[in-house]
């Protein structure tokens, strides 16, 4: 059973009708599933991802204003062949990569629907993504898991807070809200070198300064009983020497803590905020 969508690019307005299977929408963990919609699906000259509800209904658009370098002809490589950068977004679309890395880094467990036939290649994939972790992290992170299309109707994803990909649709159920922007930044940075262990060298420290961040974040908030957002950075900013953050930033380190650490962290912010409003 497939569904038909009609796709309208966001900058030109050019359309197009898809059909998507129904299982997705059955499978989907939160209520709105994200497509992936690469150059040419489309538009010819736009990508961009849409935001579609359990109903079918296109809720918005988001364009992804990124151009793909095209690897130097020469570089193609064969399957079994180490990922980089370039090529697992060649892989797996721009989108794809923010979804990958934004798991891996916020810990969320992740599926990618394989057909039977394809390679599994998780373990490069999974080696690969991990590079860009302090090592101390590893050790509890969840590895990204394929899954054969025949087996899908068996898992139950629907109640737990889980990445489900479906690239030959270019399909995601993400279990979070956040717009990726992170990690658009920090792959946008990466791609400006055309070396590899350069482009592992910036996104592994972009990583790492958010997640020292993010401690620095945890020791203040395990000093105090609970906290304004404002002072949480200024504090963060004389602790660290660095310039303030945004409170977008500051969001995205609490549900990093969430995630990774306790819910307690996040909520000895929130306290404060309803203290003040009950104060109003
Ligand atoms: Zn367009």
């Amino acid at each position: 059973m497939t569904r038909e969508l009609e796709l309208i690019c966001p900058v030109c307005h050019t359309f197009k009708k898809i059909s998507v299977p129904d299982t997705i929408f059955n499978q989907s963990v939160y209520g709105t599933i994200k497509i992936q919609v690469p150059l040419g699906a489309v538009c010819p000259e736009h990508q961009f991802i849409a935001f579609v509800d359990t109903k079918g209904i296109v809720r918005g658009y988001e364009r992804i204003d990124m151009l793909m370098k095209i690897p130097p002809s020469g570089e193609e490589v064969n399957e079994q062949s180490d990922f980089t950068l370039n090529r697992t977004i060649k892989k797996y679309g721009l989108y794809g990569v923010f979804c990958l890395i934004h798991a891996k880094i916020f810990n969320y467990p992740a599926y990618i629907l394989k057909k039977e036939w394809d390679l599994d290649d998780s373990k490069q994939l999974n080696t690969f993504l991990d590079s860009y972790l302090p090592k101390k992290y590893l050790d509890f992170t969840y590895p990204i898991i394929f899954i054969d299309e025949s087996e899908y109707g068996k898992i139950k994803l629907r109640k737990r807070k889980v990445l489900l990909i479906d690239f030959y649709q270019n399909i995601f159920s993400t279990p979070w809200v956040e717009k990726l922007k992170f990690e658009e930044f920090i792959i946008r940075k990466a791609m400006e070198m055309i070396d590899h262990d350069e482009q592992l060298f910036i996104i592994k420290q972009e990583i790492m300064n958010f997640i020292n961040e993010a401690e620095e974040i945890k020791n203040i908030l395990e000093g105090t009983q609970a906290i304004y957002k404002k002072d949480l950075i200024n504090t963060l900013s004389e602790n660290l020497s660095l310039p303030k953050i945004n409170i977008s930033r500051l969001n995205l380190i609490l549900t990093f803590l969430d995630q990774r650490y306790s819910r307690k962290s996040s909520r000895k912010v929130r306290k404060k905020v309803e203290e003040f409003l009950n104060f109003l």
